[in-house]
């Protein structure tokens, strides 16, 4: 006990001098206190006040760079010029993959699923604790370690599915299932973002590519046959669930 003590401390000191950290955030007051708790953290900490200087911080490879990159960004929602959905947006469909916890001032579960929807990892409403935010960096950034660690092509495992992308095999509940290619990009999509909402356009777009000429009920119709195949009780299903309003996410 001691032992695994004296290392999550030492993988915590490890991570907490290395780490980088973004906080875009435009009311000072609450800028300062961010940077301040997270300072005393050990962290590297940098600031933008607007989300353009953000994105020029993002993409300035002397800021930025591949062997010293930003490992997180803290974002506010409302922001100058550039706000931080559409910053977040902009990142992801460059296929910046940085952790980023957004800021918000709303509490409403519409901002929230919209917040993890622009690609955001993490959420939190304003009024914050200082702690929570500082414990919710460390989470992200462990996890971040976490697969920068683990190799690519690893069996994909979620609860009672396992999925093995050089074969592309699937396995439920101990049997193996037949899925065609689409149900199998579509479900090695939701397994690689587990929890994370998907729009049906941007499951179009990742799965059966930009010149699609169907239209979203495709989506639809495949997360059905998807169910059929996957859940115990697909009327009751609790791996492909539905977002109302939004679209799909895996557990
Ligand atoms: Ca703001």
């Amino acid at each position: 006990m001691l032992a695994l003590d004296l290392m999550s401390n030492t993988l915590d000191a490890e991570l907490s001098t290395k780490a980088r950290i973004l906080v875009v955030e435009d009311e000072e007051v609450i800028r300062e206190m961010i940077i301040m708790g997270l300072q005393e953290e050990g962290y590297d900490v940098f600031f933008a006040d607007n989300g353009r200087s953000a994105l020029n911080m993002l993409q300035n490879p002397e800021f930025n760079a591949p062997d010293m990159p930003l490992d997180l960004v803290i974002l506010d929602i409302m922001l100058p010029e550039v706000n931080g959905l559409d910053l977040c947006r902009f990142l992801r469909y460059q296929g910046n993959t940085i952790p980023i916890l957004i800021l918000s001032a709303k509490a409403s579960e519409t901002d929230r699923v919209l917040g993890l929807e622009v690609g955001a990892d993490d959420y939190l409403t304003k009024p914050f604790s200082l702690r929570e935010l500082v414990a919710r960096c460390r989470a992200l950034l462990r996890r971040q370690q976490f697969i920068k660690s683990t190799p690519p092509q690893m069996v994909r495992q979620f609860k009672d599915i396992s999925l093995f992308p050089e074969e592309c095999r699937v396995v439920v509940r101990g049997e193996e299932v037949s899925l065609s290619p689409k149900e199998y990009r579509l479900l090695e999509l939701f397994m690689s973002y587990p929890r994370r909402v998907w729009s049906r356009d941007q499951m179009i777009e990742q799965v059966w590519g930009a010149d699609f000429l169907g239209d979203t009920k495709t989506v639809d119709v495949h997360i059905r046959w998807l169910r059929e195949k996957l859940e115990l009780d697909p009327s009751q299903p609790e791996y492909l669930i539905t977002v109302r309003g939004f679209g799909y996410r895996f557990g």
